[in-house]
C-alpha cells in the first residue's frame, strides 16, 4: 500500500494554499511547522508521522469529556438521521437546549445560539450599547473576548504598552478602540475611577470572570462585586465571558461558583465538547431587544446559528455533565496534577507557580504569590515557560508552547496520565535549565515574554 504523506509534504502544500498554513491565529508554533494533525481519541492525538501525544492543550478548551466523544459523536449521527439545517422557524433541539441553558445557568432567563464565542461576544456588547445608548466598553488586561474590532486589543501586551490600547491587528478603525477602555483586573480601584469619570457614558463592562487567556488569575471576590455593584448604580450592562470557566469549572459557570450575577453571558468551548457553537443569554429584557419583530432595536442573524447537529451535541455534552462525575474527576486530577507538579519543582529548586483551578492548571516560571493581574505575569520567565513546553512531546506529552497558555484535564485523563505528566515535566524542565533554557529561548524575538496575541491570532 502506498504510505500517508508525511507532515513536512503535508504542512508544504498548506502553506502554498493557506495563508500561514493554518486555519486559525496561534496554530502555527516556533518548532512545530510541520506537524499536521491527523487523528484524535479520549485524552490523545496524532500526528500526521504517527507521533502520540497526550493532549493537555485541548484545542484552548472545548474537549471537556475528550477527543471524539462517543456519546457525543453518537448524537450528532443521531440528529443526521432524522434533520439538517432549514434556515426557517426553530427545531425542538433547539428548544430544549436553551430550557437547559436557562435551567443550568443563574444569570440565563432567554438566550440565543452563535457559531462561535466571537459573535457571542460581539452581540453582548452590541445590545449593551442599544439598550443603553451609550458609546464605551470596559475589558481587562489579559482577557480576550474574540477578534472582532471593539475587543481586538492584545491580551499580552510588551511591557511598555500595559495599559495603552494596543491593537491586535492592522485594519481596525482607531474610533472603535478609542471608545474601548482597558483596566487591570482585580483593581477595584481603577473600576471605581473609570466609573466615576465615565459611568455615564459606559455600555458594558466585559470580563473573563477568570482571565483563563493569560493562564489563570483567579479573581478575588470584592472585585466581581465591585463590577456587579457599579454596573447597576450606572446602569450599565454586566458581562461575563464564560467561554472558557462555563461548564468546564461548573455547569453553572464561574457565576455559580461566585454568586455574582451578571446581566449577560456568553458562552462557547465544553458546551459542546468541540462541536461549533457559542451562546449569548441573559436577562429577559436585554434579549429581547433582539427580537425579530420588525422594529426591535437589535439586529442579529446567522445562517449557521442552531445547527441541529451542534445542538445534539450540545444536549448529549450537557447531559454527560450532568449524569456522570465528569467534574469530580477533572477536579481531582487537576489537584493531583498542581501538587505533583509543584512538588517536582521545588525537588528541582526553581521558583515556580503552579495554579489554575478545576481542570485547568499552568506554571508559572516566577517566585510567588500566585499573580493577580496581568503586570504580575511580566515577571514569568518565558524562556522557561516555553522551553519546558516544547521538551514535553520527547515524553509523548503535548501542551502548547506558547507563553501563558494554560493546560486542561478532561474525563478521559486518568491517573497514570497524570503520573506521567509530573514526571515528565520534572524532566523536561530538569533538561530546559541544563540547557541554559533561560538565555536560550528568552533572546528570541518571537519567544520573550511580550508577544502579542489571544487566541485568535
Ligand atoms: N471569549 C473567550 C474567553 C475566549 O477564550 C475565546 C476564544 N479563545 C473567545 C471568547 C472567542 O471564541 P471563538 O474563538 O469561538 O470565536
Amino acid at each position: 500500500s502506498r504510505s500517508a504523506p508525511s507532515g513536512v509534504t503535508l504542512a508544504e502544500r498548506a502553506r502554498r494554499v493557506i495563508p500561514g498554513g493554518v486555519n486559525s491565529g496561534q496554530r502555527s508554533i516556533p518548532g512545530l511547522t510541520e506537524m499536521v494533525i491527523a487523528r484524535a481519541s479520549g485524552a490523545r492525538f496524532w500526528d500526521a508521522d504517527g507521533r502520540q501525544y497526550t493532549d493537555y492543550h485541548a484545542a484552548f478548551g472545548p474537549p471537556l469529556l475528550g477527543h471524539n466523544d462517543p456519546d457525543v459523536n453518537a448524537a450528532v449521527a443521531e440528529a443526521g438521521t432524522r434533520v439538517d439545517l432549514c434556515g426557517v422557524a426553530v427545531t425542538h433541539g433547539e428548544i430544549q437546549l436553551a430550557e437547559t441553558l436557562a435551567e443550568l445557568v443563574p444569570s440565563i432567563e432567554k438566550v440565543l445560539l452563535t457559531s462561535t464565542g466571537s459573535e457571542a461576544t460581539f452581540h453582548a456588547l452590541r445590545v449593551a450599547r442599544a439598550a443603553t445608548g451609550r458609546r464605551l466598553v470596559v475589558k481587562f488586561q489579559g482577557c480576550y473576548h474574540g477578534w472582532h474590532d471593539s475587543v481586538s486589543l492584545n491580551v499580552i501586551s510588551a511591557p511598555d504598552r500595559v495599559g495603552v490600547p494596543d491593537p491586535i491587528s492592522t485594519g481596525i478603525l482607531p474610533e472603535v478602540l478609542d471608545a474601548t477602555l482597558v483596566l487591570r483586573f482585580n483593581d477595584v480601584a481603577a473600576v471605581r475611577a473609570a466609573f466615576a469619570a465615565h459611568g455615564d457614558d459606559i455600555a458594558a463592562v466585559i470580563v473573563e470572570p477568570v482571565p483563563h487567556n493569560v493562564g489563570c488569575l483567579l479573581p478575588d471576590q470584592e472585585f466581581l462585586q465591585a463590577l456587579r455593584d457599579e454596573c447597576t448604580r450606572a446602569g450599565s450592562v454586566l458581562v461575563f465571558d464564560e467561554v472558557i470557566t462555563g461548564f468546564r469549572h461548573d455547569l453553572g459557570g464561574w457565576q455559580r461558583i461566585s454568586g455574582v450575577t451578571p446581566d449577560l453571558t456568553t458562552l462557547g468551548k465544553a458546551i459542546a465538547n468541540g462541536y461549533p457553537i457559542g451562546a449569548l443569554g441573559g436577562r429577559a429584557d436585554l434579549m429581547d431587544l433582539f427580537s425579530t419583530r420588525p422594529g426591535a432595536p437589535a439586529f442579529f442573524a446567522g445562517t449557521y446559528n442552531g445547527h441541529p447537529a451542534v445542538v445534539a451535541a450540545a444536549l448529549a455534552t450537557l447531559g454527560k455533565l450532568r449524569a456522570e462525575p465528569v467534574h469530580e474527576h477533572v477536579y481531582r486530577l487537576g489537584e493531583r496534577a498542581r501538587a505533583g507538579i509543584a512538588e517536582a519543582l521545588a525537588d528541582l529548586g526553581v521558583p515556580a507557580v503552579v495554579t489554575g483551578h478545576g481542570s485547568v492548571f499552568v506554571t508559572y516560571f516566577m517566585p510567588g504569590p500566585a499573580p493577580r493581574s496581568y503586570d504580575d505575569l511580566l515577571r514569568n520567565d518565558a524562556g522557561m515557560f516555553i522551553g519546558y513546553r516544547r521538551r514535553m512531546p520527547e515524553h509523548g506529552i503535548f501542551e502548547l508552547p506558547l507563553n501563558l497558555k494554560r493546560n486542561h484535564i478532561s474525563y478521559a485523563h486518568t491517573d497514570a496520565d497524570i503520573d506521567h505528566l509530573v514526571e515528565a515535566t520534572r524532566a523536561a524542565v530538569r533538561d530546559t535549565l541544563a540547557s541554559g533554557g533561560t538565555t536560550e529561548l528568552a533572546g528570541t524575538a518571537t519567544m520573550g515574554g511580550a508577544v502579542a496575541g489571544g487566541e485568535g491570532r
